[in-house]
């Protein structure tokens, strides 16, 4: 893909980690792949009172350490000269006045992306005083930087708020999960081939597992993590995308709305938690202290006695017909004891069996987001030597292997789409209300529970009860598999 659409980008929150860490980090990328249009101009804009040399200064220290590859003095030295800065303060609507008339300079531009990488609550603020300098015209996109909301209310209003000022189609809410390569090859791997689209089914899949784990723990971001948790981290949000992905129909095309159509209808699908169904089928866990590590309730600033959840395990249920009776396991959790991202598909096992039953398994299908992008396909094979025994052996693709090539990271993608108006892989409206429509039962249930957390030693794979959630149907996490 070669991308030539001139821009400006107007990165707020641009002394922010986010900014430093990756954003101009995957903007440099692009630039070195000659992905950026050569006029295409970044404006950083926060509210320290710095002028551009001071914010290239920043850039220098705090940006320029985290490009891990593809490094050169002169690439640097053209990459930054894209770079300026402008101080405006998102709660002073006069500030927007210079931002305007900067944007407005650049008659080339042909289309002006502004990236609000701040906490939600300027978003609406930031809107409104964007489009009273026109700043909302039909040539702008707006980025809206996760999380966005708390809960379905909140979520509700932050869109209402910036639905006054932008059209849906000018807004890109950002779920960097969707930029991943492995989770788009998916797709591929389900619609551009004929073999697995007639199995991926209820009358030959018994169950799916979903899964984000972490090792590391929350370290010294326990103020942010206490309010937020693993639900509102990651479930509303990056498993709900998997799932999505997994379960979904074919869409008529790769069109955004098509691929989004097909995505809500799955969340639609879901047989809704109810407060009281949130007991049989929703595990809170939390970690504790264990190998010489900290426990969740030892970590720097977090409050004696806090509920707030490390480890979420649910079991989903999709209620259509090419799901009905397959049961989705949903889970993610800090300190695991491994971090992986992956999609199980266990297989129905056969009716009967002519070579030796003990060792037969059925087939599993693994495939894995990170750290390695993977394809494994569990299959029996005959034991070598005499006797009618098979064993399971996996068939096992390694994609950065055998398709060789630079890998973009999510947000270099994301980037890239949105300066191509691409909207495939951000959040609709629609569809970011319905999974916290779905997850809000169990908001609501954990607010009014007086039961503390699952506890689970550090690095392990998660409290005990996640493994009774899936014993009662007679299956165990992929680990024990
Ligand atoms: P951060 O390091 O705290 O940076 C916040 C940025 O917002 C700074 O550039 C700050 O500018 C700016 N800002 C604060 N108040 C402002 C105001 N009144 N007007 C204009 N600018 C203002 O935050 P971050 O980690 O970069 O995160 C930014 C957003 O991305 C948050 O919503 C976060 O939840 C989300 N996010 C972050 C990550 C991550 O890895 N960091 C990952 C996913 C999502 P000054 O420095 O000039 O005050």
């Amino acid at each position: 893909m070669n991308t030539q659409t001139n821009f400006d980008m107007v990165l707020f929150g641009a002394t922010g980690d986010l900014a430093m860490r990756k954003l101009l980090p995957c903007l440099y990328q692009a630039h070195v792949a000659g992905l950026l249009h050569p006029e295409g101009r970044i404006l950083g804009v926060s509210r320290s009172e710095l002028d551009g040399a001071g914010f290239l200064a920043k850039v220098e220290s705090n940006a320029k350490i985290h490009i891990k590859q593809n490094f050169s003095d002169s690439q640097w030295a053209s990459f930054i000269k894209r770079i300026d800065y402008l101080t405006v303060d998102v709660t002073r609507a006069e500030h927007f006045e210079a931002l305007g008339e900067k944007v407005k300079a650049r008659r080339q531009t042909e289309n002006v992306v502004v990236y609000l990488s701040t906490a939600p609550k300027f978003f609406a603020q930031a809107c409104e005083n964007l489009a009273k300098v026109g700043l909302n015209a039909d040539n702008v996109r707006v980025v809206l930087e996760k999380p966005l909301g708390t809960d379905l209310q909140s979520s509700q209003q932050i869109n209402t708020d910036v639905a006054k000022y932008f059209k849906e189609e000018q807004i890109y809410r950002i779920d960097h999960y969707l930029g991943k390569e492995s989770l788009q090859n998916l797709l591929a791997l389900r619609f551009a081939n004929i073999m697995f689209e007639p199995l991926w089914n209820n009358k030959y899949i018994a169950s799916v597992q979903l899964t984000i784990a972490e090792q590391l723990g929350v370290e010294e971001r326990g103020e942010f993590y206490d309010i937020t948790g693993a639900l509102r981290d990651m479930v509303q949000n990056h498993l709900m995308q998997m799932l999505c992905m997994t379960a979904m129909e074919r869409p008529a095309s790769l069109d955004a709305d098509a691929v989004r159509d097909e995505k809500v209808k799955v969340i639609k699908s879901l047989k809704p938690l109810t407060v009281e169904s949130v007991n049989e089928n929703v595990i809170r866990g939390q970690y504790t202290a264990a190998e010489g590590m900290n426990g969740y309730l030892q970590e720097t600033d977090v409050p004696a006695g806090s509920f707030t959840e490390t480890y979420v395990a649910i079991k989903a249920e999709i209620e259509n017909e090419r799901w009905a009776g397959v049961p989705f396991y949903l889970r993610t959790g800090k300190r695991m004891a491994g971090k992986v991202a992956e999609i199980v598909l266990n297989f129905r096992d056969l009716d009967s069996h002519i070579f030796d039953g003990s060792q037969t398994a059925p087939n599993r299908l693994v495939i894995e987001l990170q750290p390695s992008e993977s394809v494994r396909l569990y299959t029996q094979v005959k034991t070598p030597g005499a006797g009618n025994n098979v064993e399971p052996t996996a068939l096992s693709v390694d994609m950065g292997k055998e398709i060789p090539g630079r890998r973009q990271e999510a947000y270099e993608r994301l980037l890239l789409d949105v300066i191509n108006g691409k909207l495939a892989l951000f959040n609709r409206r629609d569809e970011l209300e319905a999974a916290w429509e779905y997850v809000m039962p169990i908001l609501e249930n954990w607010a009014e529970n007086t039961q503390a957390p699952h506890g689970y030693p550090a690095h392990s794979w998660g409290p005990e009860a996640a493994r009774e959630l899936l014993a009662r149907d007679g299956n165990r996490w992929h680990e024990e598999q």
